[in-house]
């Protein structure tokens, strides 16, 4: 499949075992095999160009995969690399995510080593406590591969400017302690490239504090790499419920036959899906590109949840789009499409101040007699408050739209 912006990436397409296939191929035991995937990812700039399955650089690219090496590494699974058509297209939305470009060592004034400042927030070495009753456990600093604006290029693929080193006995000692901690999410890096055994144990160990009700796992795994989800690791998932998991698709070329199998395999073990995108300049900043995202990953049973906007990470300045066009594009989703194809936008707050929700201004006026609404289609309606409360404070959380107010 060509790339192109809009509207790209409609059907599920395979790509397997596609350039890999040439030259007497691979064999489909091992495509299949996450190992051998993760043995096989390509990781320099040789394999890259490489006359058997190698894409056409461009010079901004090949001087990124150079100069950007010692900030984030360069890894991307063959499932993952069969994606990117071979000829020379810098703006391809998937090659944009995976291949480095020169434009990774700059800096901006905005940008931040630790955007969320989950440094500061991290009473145990790879455990962040930020918010009351949750806690992010970083388990491990490798992916199955790198995406170039990762909030976390610091720590992860092992070659930025911090070394995560993740002490579990003192997190578990402190998870023992903190009984206000329900809800723990693994991320890192990514949980599901642990082996079955290591990642069972590591769930038990979390299952056995009895306060722990909860589990989620942030995972970009059954994207990058869907043969990991295997019948085996479902059922050890399933072992360990109630436990979520939160994918991060960002375009609809991502959502393959296999990646949809994948994820059908987890719906199946009942693991409930929900999905994070990053708003990416030339990768889905366009509300047709969205749209496609969010009615493919219902089709995969996983439901859009958030929409990010890209973090002020290091030397990501030329995938950051406007906070404008995030409004812009739930706009017209909110009420064009199905409710639960709507995800949530939000701007993680730089410095550490939590998730914060961005919406359009629905709002158009609030007092303690009445709300006035605007519908998707610009429509306005009153709504009466009742009982006229007192004790609730209607400023500063209202949005007056001077339109209404001085019309
Ligand atoms: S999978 Fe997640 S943690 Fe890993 S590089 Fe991508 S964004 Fe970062």
């Amino acid at each position: 499949m060509q790339a192109s912006r809009n509207g790209d990436g409609k059907e599920f397409v395979s790509h397997a075992p596609g350039y890999w296939s040439r030259d007497g191929g691979i064999a489909p035991e091992f495509w299949n095999d996450w190992k051998w995937q993760l043995k096989n990812r390509v990781t320099s700039l040789a394999q890259l160009e490489s006359r058997d399955c190698g894409i056409d650089l461009s010079d901004e690219e090949r001087s990124g995969v150079i100069l950007s090496g010692d900030k984030l590494a360069l890894a991307v699974t063959p499932h993952f690399f069969n994606l990117i058509p071979r000829e020379k297209n810098p703006d391809d939305p998937i090659r944009r995510q995976v291949i480095p470009r020169v434009e990774e060592t700059w800096s901006s004034s905005y940008d931040m080593a630790d955007p969320c400042g989950e440094d500061s927030h991290m009473p145990v070495p790879g455990l962040v406590h930020r918010y009351p009753d949750r806690v992010l456990f970083l388990v491990t600093d490798r992916c199955a591969a790198y995406c170039r604006y990762c909030t976390r290029s610091r720590v992860v693929s092992g070659v930025g400017e911090q070394e995560l080193h993740t002490d579990f006995e003192e997190a578990f000692r402190y998870l023992e302690q903190h009984t206000e901690v329900r809800d723990v999410l693994l991320s890192g890096g990514d949980a599901l490239i642990f082996s079955d055994e290591k990642l069972d144990k590591l769930l038990s160990r979390l299952r056995a504090i009895k306060h722990i009700e909860f589990l989620r796992i942030g995972t970009r795994v059954p994207i990058f790499l869907p043969q990991r989800i295997t019948p085996e690791l479902c059922a050890i998932l399933a072992k360990h419920h109630p436990l979520w998991m939160s994918v991060h698709v960002n375009h609809p070329r991502e959502l393959t036959i296999e990646v949809k199998e994948a994820l059908e395999r987890l719906a199946n073990a009942g693991i409930p899906l929900g999905n994070q995108s990053v708003l990416l300049a030339g990768v889905n900043d366009d509300l047709e590109t969205m749209k496609t995202l969010v009615h493919k990953l219902l089709m995969c049973r996983v439901r859009p949840y958030y929409i990010y906007q890209c973090d002020l990470i290091n030397g990501s300045s030329h995938l950051r789009t406007s906070v404008a066009k995030g409004i812009e594009i739930i706009e017209g989703l909110r009420g064009h499409t199905t409710g639960y194809a709507v995800p949530q936008y939000v701007i993680d707050a730089p410095g550490g101040g939590g998730k914060v929700p961005i919406n359009p201004g629905y709002v158009l006026y609030h007092d303690n007699e009445k709300i006035v609404i605007r519908n998707y289609e610009g429509k306005i309606f009153e709504y009466p408050e009742t009982g006229g409360d007192q004790s609730v404070q209607f400023a500063p959380q209202r949005e007056y739209h001077d339109e209404y107010l001085y019309s």
